[in-house]
């Protein structure tokens, strides 16, 4: 598969480039080329068929031919070594838990899948490739944890100094080997606005492959279309008219999921569901699209003012409006009623959830009123204890860390402390 940029002022260029480069040279996102649907007959079998081949056949199309099938299958089965489950509340609502992998973020798989990838195309070259990402929270760990230990690559993370929580500080800081992580005396925006500077610097770029692992890059981005099919193999005997309510702050999981549906999967309807950071919400109201600077919440991870992969939507849909809104609908909840949704799936389900997956329940609840005969899936993207303060203050309820948070916790945090551009570029050249 070739892939073209969204500012069509670029060459088109192969996957393999697509995930070294993460952007175009024209800054524009890469868009795959052509979108084949899958046969008929993969989803009347999906009962039958693995986690991992299921994604196998998802994907191939993508990646085919810079890695080759037998690659390709352990890949994707080192990716997917945690389940999916599906959790049904009642007749009209259920919840895909995408918590279970080792740094309890959905990000886990496309950080691995990415991960895997990079480190096939490097594994002949001495050129070593350097990532750097910036990170509010989840992104860190997930792409510390996935990036750990592969060769030909180094991965460094910047973060803003006490602006993470306790436990994401441990998952980006205790890892070593090719991991660093920078702990940036400023906010988020330094950190990326570090990690953009850095990119569009030709002494750097010119001694070193410096590339980014967020959304944009589509090795990131494209595997998080297995969540809609595992969402899909668990609920289409007993279900039928499946929602997905995504909690959307990059826009990368819902668009991820919309690629699942050009490949023949059946969803009926996507619901962004997003905190006061409501610029979608906003765009299908009024259809102008104004990005502003984004507001801080308590779900954390969706506080994105200008969500990067909008544009990729937009593309899938020609940039016709009416289609667009035809197939996607978006609310946006207060962290009042986010909280009220935290109680209120304690209380009625039995059910802990995060702040991102509350705000998925609530887009649920808003689409039902309208549409009672659904059956809506919320995503729920993160362990709630990684969201521990809030979660506790509302459900009155100690929770217990998991395995994969306590095993962190007891380990020394490593970090350089960094406070301008200057001491970033110092780090990088030496
Ligand atoms: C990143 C993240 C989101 C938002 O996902 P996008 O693909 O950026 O829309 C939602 N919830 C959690 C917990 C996240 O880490």
């Amino acid at each position: 598969m070739n892939y073209y940029s969204l500012n069509k002022q670029a060459p088109n260029t192969t996957f393999k480039n697509a995930v070294i480069k993460g952007l175009a040279p024209d800054k524009g996102l890469y868009f795959p080329e052509s979108i084949t649907p899958l046969p008929e007959s993969f989803f009347e079998n999906i009962n039958t068929l693995s986690a991992s081949e299921i994604a196998f056949e998802a994907i191939k199309q993508f990646v085919s031919p810079d890695i080759p099938e037998a690659i390709l299958k352990t890949i994707v089965e080192d990716t997917l070594s945690f389940d999916f489950p599906v959790v049904t509340l009642n007749d009209s609502i259920s919840t895909l838990e995408l918590f279970h992998g080792p740094t309890m973020a959905f990000k886990d798989v496309g950080a691995r899948f990415m991960a895997r990838c990079l480190g096939y195309f490097n594994k002949n070259n001495t050129n070593e490739i350097t990532v750097l990402v910036a990170t509010s929270g989840d992104t860190g760990g997930a792409v510390a944890n996935g990036f750990l230990g592969v060769k030909g690559v180094n991965v460094v993370i910047l973060y803003p100094s006490g602006k993470v929580s306790a436990i994401q500080e441990k998952q980006l800081t205790t890892l070593g080997q090719n991991i660093t992580a920078l702990e940036v005396d400023g906010v988020f925006d330094d950190c990326q606005d570090m990690v953009k500077r850095a990119f569009l610097d030709e002494a750097l770029t010119s001694k070193m492959q410096l590339t980014s692992a967020n959304s944009i890059n589509v090795a990131r981005w494209i595997p998080q279309l297995f969540y809609f099919m595992f969402a899909y193999k668990q609920l289409h005997n007993t279900h039928k008219d499946l929602v997905f309510s995504v909690p959307s702050g990059n826009f990368g999981n819902v668009c991820a999921g919309m690629m699942a549906q050009q490949l023949g999967l059946p969803i009926k309807h996507f619901i962004a569901s997003n905190n006061d950071n409501n610029v979608v919400t906003e765009y299908l109201k009024t259809e102008v699209y104004n990005p502003k600077p984004s507001v801080q919440t308590i779900s954390n991870a969706m506080d994105v003012g200008n969500p990067s992969n909008f544009i990729r939507i937009r593309e899938i849909y020609k940039n016709d409006f009416k289609a667009l809104k035809e197939n996607l609908s978006s609310f946006s909840f207060s962290d009042e009623a986010t909280r009220t949704a935290l109680k209120e799936l304690h209380d009625t389900f039995n059910y802990v959830a995060d702040p991102h997956g509350a705000v998925g329940y609530l887009g649920c609840k808003a689409y039902l009123k309208e549409h009672p005969k659904a059956h809506c899936v919320f995503l729920e993207t993160a362990h709630p204890t990684k969201f521990l303060e809030v979660v506790e203050a509302v459900i009155e309820e100690k929770q217990a860390l998991p395995p994969q948070i306590q095993a962190v916790m007891g380990k020394d945090k490593v970090a350089t402390k960094i406070s301008s551009y200057e001491e970033l570029k110092v780090f990088l050249l030496k």
